[in-house]
């Protein structure tokens, strides 16, 4: 039923772990009676099926291991090189997780620290299940970097700090430039600041939140109660912000949480060019600053490029057909697309069925529209936000809890939450199918965002999608072939009548190809594609050191949690190359550990 490519999600060897935990379990004397602490450790600690997965407390990167052997092999030889000691466990703060009746695990906080440098705190969750013996095993273990020993905490600014950022003038020399000011730029610029990293970031808008503003002016953040959308350091938004925020209110929320955290920035500055000199290990960037009418050029020099230019939302991608060049009415991309006022009286044909598209059709309903008709491709995965699992609430502990699992659990967790409601829900998809919208009930939110770039409907149980109410068709059986004067010739030989055609087919995701036209053929072969997933189930290229380059340049986008998140690893292993210890990556996979992986794809959960 999906619309879903076969992505490497469905093929990882991961189960959600079948156990009753009786309602009331007490999960802290479960942590007790685990007395080992997490090292050393032997294959006796684990299901053979076990996950780890280190968010760069001891590989550098993000890395997911699969099976008891091959984690104990990677576990062992990276705790003695990292020289990990001072293992915690917390067993008062152990809590039972129950993502159905049927399935569940005790999940055990824990902290340790690696002496060798950079000498650092980290933290970590063993979830726990019986091992069918009256004792607890470790089906997942986690791991993740907090803290340089000696050195400010990553997490925490304080409002209003004096800061002695570094004036921005040509030939200015900085330790890091973060390229973008949206949600991803900001929460890195915010984050070294933190760490005493000096820096600057450029944007070529005039101001932060131009990237929310640029959109259509009816825009809803739909999701905002439930996905998170603060910027590091607490809450961004005040009560006083509604739950359905207009991109206007977003844009003001991030302008507040700039000036509260004294952001140095420059606006109006885009980055044009650079070159890395390997023997200095700099980068030269080339800047052009616009005043008014005056456009100057500016050359500075850093030590680390931070990319957070946005992905999937600037450049947008569209396909083209015949008879464009005769067709009398408007043809756009919704990139273009501002309001409907234009076309009143007018037939208009949205191509796509996701997000934009229906955003665009709710639009139009009650302008004066002569029609609106939607073209669906394939089936549409519909979620309502209130389905998902609650658990982005962007609390330290919340984000932690959440974003240190490795996706292929996430995956798991959610379509059981999703499907499940679905299923509770069936009429209210029936609908959508009764007025001819296909919908696809597989609840794969999260391989829709990490490996089909988008795709969704997020909608609220509030603001349910009824295309009958709307007056907007649908057309889900027949693709366009042509272009004719008045309108879109179909396969089946049907006409619809077009003043204007607006493209809600998406944008361009890979910020690899951005960073060839800005620094080279060179570096664009020494960075990783971006975004998608690699074969242990870890997004490709974003927030960790490039496999044929340490560092020096970084890429960072996706949603506000993504932004909030994973920009402290980026601006962690600044500081530490900053600090002249640069955290140590390892990318072996021991034993088989990879064709493991393929070859027990087959065990994966259904639901
Ligand atoms: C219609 C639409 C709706 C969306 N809705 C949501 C949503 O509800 N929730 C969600 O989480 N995400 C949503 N997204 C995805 C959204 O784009 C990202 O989540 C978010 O904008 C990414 O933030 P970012 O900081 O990575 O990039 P952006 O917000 O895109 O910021 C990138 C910045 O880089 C600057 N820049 C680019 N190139 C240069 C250069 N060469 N020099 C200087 N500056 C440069 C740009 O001016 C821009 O300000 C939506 C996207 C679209 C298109």
């Amino acid at each position: 039923m999906a619309n879903l490519p076969q992505g490497i999600l469905p093929t990882l060897p991961c189960s959600l772990p079948k156990c009753h935990l009786p309602e009331d379990i007490d999960a802290a004397a479960v942590a007790r009676e685990f007395t080992t602490p997490p090292s050393p450790l032997s294959l006796d600690h684990f299901m053979s099926d076990a996950l780890w997965r280190d968010s760069v407390a001891l590989t550098g990167t993000f890395r997911t291991f699969y099976s008891a052997a091959t984690i104990i092999e990677a576990w062992n030889s990276r705790c003695l090189a990292r020289q990990a000691q001072g293992f915690q466990l917390a067993p008062e703060a152990a809590r039972a997780v129950r993502p159905a009746p049927c399935l569940g695990w005790i999940e055990v906080p824990f902290t340790f620290e690696t002496e060798s440098l950079p000498a650092a705190t980290c933290s970590g969750f063993l979830s726990l299940v019986p091992d069918g013996n009256g004792g607890w095993k470790i089906w997942l273990l986690r791991t993740i970097l907090e803290e340089f020993r000696g050195q400010p905490s990553v997490d925490e600014l304080e409002p209003n700090t004096p800061t002695a950022h570094r004036p921005f003038h040509d030939g200015a020399s900085y330790e890091c430039v973060v390229v973008g000011c949206g949600q991803s730029g900001l929460s890195v610029a915010g984050r070294l600041q933190a760490l005493g990293v000096s820096y600057l970031v450029v944007d070529k808008a005039p101001r932060v939140g131009d990237s929310w503003l640029q959109r259509y002016e009816s825009m809803k953040y739909t999701a905002a109660s439930v996905i998170c959308f603060c910027l590091p350091f607490g809450p961004t938004f005040t009560d006083e912000y509604p739950d359905l925020m207009n991109r206007q209110e977003l844009a003001r929320g991030y302008q507040d949480w700039a000036e509260r955290y004294s952001i140095n920035i420059s606006f109006s500055t885009e980055l044009v060019s650079g070159t890395w000199d390997e023997d200095h290990r700099k980068w030269t960037l080339q800047l052009r600053q616009q005043q008014g009418e005056q456009i100057t050029t500016r050359s500075i020099t850093c030590s680390h490029v931070v990319m957070a230019v946005g992905a999937g939302g600037h450049e947008p991608v569209r396909p083209t057909y015949p008879g464009e060049d005769i067709f009398q009415g408007d043809i756009l991309h919704t990139a273009q697309y501002k309001s409907p006022h234009q076309w009143e009286g007018k037939h208009a044909v949205i191509i796509g069925s996701a997000n934009s598209a229906h955003d665009a059709a709710a639009d139009m309903v009650g302008t004066g529209m002569a029609s609106i008709t939607m073209i669906q491709r394939s089936r549409t995965c519909i979620i309502p936000v209130e389905y998902m699992p609650k658990f982005s609430k962007g609390s330290k502990l919340a984000d932690r809890q959440q974003l240190s699992n490795p996706l292929t659990v996430n995956r798991l967790v959610s379509i059981l939450s999703i499907r499940g409601q679905i299923a509770q829900n069936p009429e209210r998809f029936d609908a959508l199918e009764r007025a001819g919208f296909k919908v696809d009930r597989d609840g794969e939110v999260i391989a829709h965002v990490t490996e089909r770039y988008g795709g969704i409907i997020w909608t609220l149980e509030t603001a349910p999608i009824s295309l009958k109410d709307w007056f907007v068709k649908v057309k889900s059986n027949s693709h366009p072939v042509t272009f004719t004067p008045t309108g879109l010739l179909f396969e089946d030989d049907t006409h619809l009548p077009a003043d204007v055609v607006i493209f809600a087919t998406g944008y361009k995701w890979n910020v690899r190809d951005t960073i060839g036209e800005l620094f080279g053929e060179k570096i664009y072969d020494q960075v990783e594609d971006y975004w998608g997933l690699d074969k242990e189930g870890e997004i490709r290229g974003a927030f960790k050191p490039s496999p044929r380059m340490y560092g020096h340049i970084w890429f960072i986008s996706g949603t506000t949690t993504h932004s909030r998140y994973y920009s402290r690893f980026i601006a962690l292993h600044i500081k530490a190359d900053v600090m002249g210890t640069p955290v140590p990556v390892y990318r072996d996979t021991p034993g088989d550990g990879v064709s493991k992986v393929v070859e027990m794809g087959k065990d994966e959960y259904k639901n």
